[in-house]
């Protein structure tokens, strides 16, 4: 088999060449720096896309819908790499200046000399050198590193300039195109394996890599991931290069990942990271076939705006869970929903006491998804930390007390349903975001298409955390000192070097899930509020808000949903276009949702005295009680606003802070809130627009691009993989 000598191939967009090879005719198709042989052949290809009307073929060799994929992976994996780097070079140093005092301490001691041999330092290391981007294929070089003599007492210097192993599996390779573009485009990696089940799929990977000239770093392997990465057992899983496990494992099946998972955590190095695609949304997102969704992630998935976001969550909670059983930590990294499927990268540590945190950052869900939407979250354990006689602080797991909701919606009076367990910590390392879009400007946009894409979603992910989004000048954020609060150092204090800091294991994501605008319109049968004037509401009681990376006009807050839908029956009175005669009827339609939330209207406190709005409550509780439970909490909640009479000038004016944000009402339990009625709620815009951060950056990122090209849509299941 003999590769020409052609030039690289052209882009997609360009007129193809032919490369002949031992007689059979090949189409290069360039994707980044790597470039994959297509067979020219006049079979009809093996997959056909699913949906009516689409007769395009789309091969199997290649597949550019998920060009956005391995871009952003390349990026993903390159500043990973270099955090591994760095942190070796920083093990390597220690080592030394140890090593350097014990011998000193051995030459005070008994006047002999030290000696400097180490296990596996004295090892000639076989590293291959890029020349970073819009390199010339055949350019690389092999550059062998010298054994150190033992004897020989290197500074720390060059011991930190020792080649470090970078080790990656591509574990469902296919044709091998991102084994190949992590060989070209990753510089730091010294040994990629690209493994396929398919016999022929491996041959397909032979060629490119010999047409690529990536041998010396791309093995191939033929036989079954799980089968493959099981056999990595019992091999040394330190990060140092010294075992046969991987800094990093890329699984991009198509469908679900959830049967390499239990593999995949045993198979990658401390610290090392998983790199996890499950395009089966219709499993992970959709409320269809929930016990479809329970055998394959273990928990429930929800039928509302944020189903993907809860797809993520539970994804992560497949992940954390085949870990944990390991003594293996999972820290999301970065975890996005990105079209029609999900793609998150995860870290491994081994570590049996961050293992104890999982059962209190799991939770479980309650949603009024067929009503209001509004839902309640619980994790499975609680903790309480105490002070043990060493004077160390412990942590105890106590059994929490269930339910959090009840069975009927508090805002709507319809029916409550059960979601998870999922994963309720951080869905991204904000550290590890910054440190991916500090290679963005280093990089050949004509190599990476997709990279304004990439740059849009990651900055919103990153505006996803409330504690980090950003606020006006003058502007206080909430307090926190807490335990459950984030105190690791900020993402600008870590810039200088390419670590990234592990976030603590007990991290909860307090306010997990956005609210859709759209969504909130609809139960009320109104227009929907423009997302500026939501938020200017929102900051004007106090209360913090960012964006979800998962939808466009979406918002993330820490207000609680009494208080959102009191805005938008605010929004009703005050500023919302005349309903026609339909949407009135229908807003007030007995039985329905919209009826249920405008029962709470501040007009009908403000029109009888309270004793009268009670007597009123009661009654109306009593007559339309459907059982037990639901008369409870009706009466309840008629109990709960007679404690908390009508809007007077003295309360509406207290409710109304004096700064943006000054107050924490989100802290606070709802018991010593004002009730939501006698809240002073105003539609500033000039103030939401002033929360919008990428208008005060002027930046314009691509955040929700349209669907990447006509004909868009999941892929069904390739045979022969
Ligand atoms: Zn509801």
């Amino acid at each position: 088999m003999a590769t020409t000598n052609e030039a690289p191939a052209p882009a997609p967009t360009e007129p193809s060449k032919t490369v002949e090879i031992d007689g059979k005719n090949y189409e290069p198709v360039q994707e980044g720096l790597a470039t994959i042989l297509k067979p020219i052949t006049n079979e009809p290809s093996k997959i056909k896309p699913r949906g009516s009307g689409f007769e395009q073929q789309v091969s199997v060799f290649y597949n550019p819908i998920q060009q956005f994929n391995r871009d952003l992976s390349v990026l993903a994996i390159k500043a990973f790499a270099n955090h591994h780097v760095a942190v070796i070079q920083e093990q390597n140093v220690r080592k030394k200046v140890r090593r350097k005092n014990r011998g000193k301490k051995r030459k005070r001691e008994d006047g002999e000399e030290e000696d400097g041999a180490v296990g596996g330092e004295g090892e000639a290391e076989v590293t291959k050198k890029h020349h970073g981007e819009g390199q010339e294929q055949g350019s690389d070089e092999v550059v062998v590193t010298a054994a150190v003599p033992p004897e020989a007492e290197a500074d720390s210097a060059s011991t930190a300039a020792k080649p470090v192993k970078f080790q990656i599996l591509d574990a469902l390779s296919a044709t091998g195109l991102r084994a190949l573009r992590y060989a070209k485009e990753i510089p730091q990696a010294t040994r990629i394996v690209s493994n396929d089940l398919s016999p022929t799929a491996v041959e397909a990977i032979k060629l490119n890599i010999k047409y690529n000239e990536v041998e010396n770093i791309v093995r191939p392997n033929v036989g079954d991931a799980r089968a493959y990465m099981y056999s990595l057992q019992g091999e040394n899983h330190t990060n140092d290069g010294n075992g046969k496990k991987f800094n990093v494992i890329d699984l991009d099946p198509y469908g679900t990942a959830g049967m390499f998972l239990d593999a995949a955590v045993q198979a990658v190095n401390d610290g090392g990271m998983l790199c996890v695609t499950c395009t089966d949304a219709a499993v992970f997102a959709s409320t269809g076939y929930p016990e479809k969704t329970y055998a394959m992630y273990g928990g429930i998935p929800v039928r509302l705006p944020h189903g993907h976001e809860v797809g993520l969550r539970l994804i992560l909670h497949a992940i954390a869970s085949s870990a944990s059983k390991y003594g293996l930590a999972v820290e999301p990294l970065l975890s996005l929903s990105i079209d029609y499927y999900a793609r998150v990268f995860v870290r491994v540590h081994k570590s049996p006491i961050e293992v104890k945190a999982l059962s209190s950052t799991t939770m479980l869900v309650y949603s009024c998804d067929s009503g209001c939407g509004a839902w309640t979250t619980q994790y499975l354990t609680s903790t309480k930390t105490k002070t043990g006689k060493d004077g160390n602080e412990h942590t105890n797991y106590c059994l929490g007390q269930a339910p959090t909701a009840s069975p009927l919606c508090e805002h709507c009076g319809f029916k409550t349903h059960l979601a998870g367990p999922m994963w309720g910590g951080p869905l991204h390392n904000p550290h590890f975001i910054h440190k991916i879009l500090d290679l963005i400007p280093e990089v050949d946009p004509k190599t990476y298409r997709t990279l304004y894409r990439i740059e849009g979603m990651l900055t919103t992910a990153l505006e996803e955390d409330l504690d980090l989004a950003t606020t006006p000048q003058g502007a206080e954020t909430e307090d926190t000192t807490t335990t459950e609060a984030k105190e690791e150092p900020k993402p600008e204090e870590s810039e200088s070097t390419p670590i990234i800091p592990r976030l603590s294991p007990a991290l909860k994501e307090k306010y997990p899930f956005f609210v859709s605008l759209s969504a909130l319109a609809k139960v009320l049968h109104t227009q929907t509020v423009p997302i500026d004037l939501f938020r200017g509401a929102l900051h004007g009681l106090g209360y913090r808000t960012t964006r979800s990376h998962t939808r466009p006009n979406s918002v993330r807050t820490d207000a609680p949903w009494d208080v959102l839908w009191e805005i938008m029956r605010e929004w009703l009175r005050q500023d919302a276009p005349p309903p026609s005669k339909e949407a009135n009827r229908e807003r007030y339609k007995p039985g329905s949702a919209g009826a249920g939330i405008m029962k709470k209207d501040r007009s009908r406190f403000a029109e009888s005295s309270a004793l009268d709005a009670l007597k009123t409550e009661l009654e109306t509780a009593i007559r339309e009680g459907k059982d037990v439970a639901d008369l409870t909490t009706r009466i309840e909640a008629a109990l709960y606003r007679k404690g908390r009479p009508g809007p007077t000038p003295a309360v509406a004016a207290a409710a109304e802070p004096t700064t943006p944000a000054a107050t924490a009402p989100a802290a606070t339990a709802k018991e010593d809130r004002p009730h939501p009625s006698t809240l002073t709620i105003k539609f500033d815009e000039s103030l939401g627009k002033k929360f919008s951060t990428e208008l005060r950056n002027k930046k314009k990122v691509a955040r929700y691009p349209l669907n990447p090209e006509q004909n868009w849509g999941p892929m069904s299941k390739a045979t022969g993989r």
